[in-house]
């Protein structure tokens, strides 16, 4: 079968980022509306978190972006806020059930929590051999865990308020064997599981839970990547990555939002238990 070669740059990639990344300003032209729904969006102060709030933002929903990172948390909501709509930062490390709690908690004191989008996320590289018993366990901690903390304590007040959506960010890498990912696979995998179990366990309460799985996303995830695994040749890696969807560039943080915007819509009310991948032809064209 005869392969299709595709040749790309950091510069083809640019290219469609203009014409993805427009500014949004104020209330968003979107055929899909979030209006005063509260929603909680994990590692939201950077790439496709903080693309996920503005998006939601300008659709209508009052934002609340959590991180590790409050000043980035903090810097996005007021990239919001500048536009006159609604957005609080909440500093918060999900690998810790007691933190999650605590800021979930102050959450309830004033919001029912309409929407929750489970996005925080840590790479690593490695195949088996060379993942620590650390490294395995700090993957775990934050991409399994977190996810895990977000929604144990989300789902009891969603289903007292009478239902809510959950949306988990996994990755091609749960279903496709992707090389030197042996940690980062295990934690995706067991994200798109925990979806479907959820999804199951709450049909009958008014819960919808999806996951979206990317493949290569520019954003300071993977430049972070790139400079730490691949110094000194992170031009050819970046377009070896690029190269490696069939659509011949990686995804834009705003394409990801746009999914997310749909799926966490009343729109997509008839959507739950699924995996939706996003990833320009990887899974399936690659033959
Ligand atoms: P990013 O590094 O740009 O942003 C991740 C954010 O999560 C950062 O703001 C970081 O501070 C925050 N974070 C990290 N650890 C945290 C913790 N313990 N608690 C709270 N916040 C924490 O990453 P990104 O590329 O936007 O990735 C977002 C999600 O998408 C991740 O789950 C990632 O696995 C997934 N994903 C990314 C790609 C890609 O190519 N970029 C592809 C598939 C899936």
């Amino acid at each position: 079968m005869e392969t299709r070669r595709v040749t790309v740059s950091r510069e083809h990639n640019r290219g469609f980022e203009s014409l993805v990344t427009e500014t949004l300003r104020g209330a968003g032209d979107f055929p899909f509306r979030l209006d005063n729904k509260v929603v909680a969006i994990t590692g939201a102060g950077s790439g496709i978190g903080r693309e996920i709030a503005e998006v939601f933002a300008a659709a209508g929903a009052r934002v609340r972006t959590l991180d590790i990172n409050l000043g980035a948390a903090e810097e996005v909501a007021q990239i919001i806020r500048n536009r006159d709509l609604e957005a609080a930062a909440f500093e918060c490390d999900v690998s810790s059930g007691d933190a999650v709690n605590r800021t979930f908690a102050s959450l309830f004191c004033q919001d029912r929590v309409h929407i929750l989008v489970n996005n925080a996320g840590i790479a690593h590289v490695g195949n088996i051999e060379q993942t620590s018993e650390a490294d395995f366990e700090k993957i775990f901690r934050v991409n399994v865990a977190g996810m895990y903390h977000c929604m144990q304590t989300c789902i009891p007040n969603m289903v007292r308020r009478g239902g809510g959506v959950i949306l988990n960010m996994a990755s091609i890498a749960a279903t496709s064997g992707v090389a030197d990912r042996f940690a980062y696979s295990m934690s995706k995998g067991a994200v798109v599981s925990m979806t479907y179990s959820v999804a199951k366990d709450y049909i009958s309460k008014n819960i919808r839970c999806n996951c979206i799985s990317p493949a290569r996303v520019q954003t300071p995830f993977l430049d972070g990547f790139l400079a730490q695994s691949y110094a000194e040749l992170e031009k050819q890696m970046f377009d070896k990555l690029a190269a490696s969807q069939p659509i011949g560039r990686m995804a834009q943080p705003r394409e990801i939002a746009m999914l997310a915007l749909f799926l966490c819509s009343d729109e997509a009310a008839f959507i739950t238990g699924a995996d939706f991948p996003i990833d320009g032809g990887f899974l399936t064209l690659r033959g």
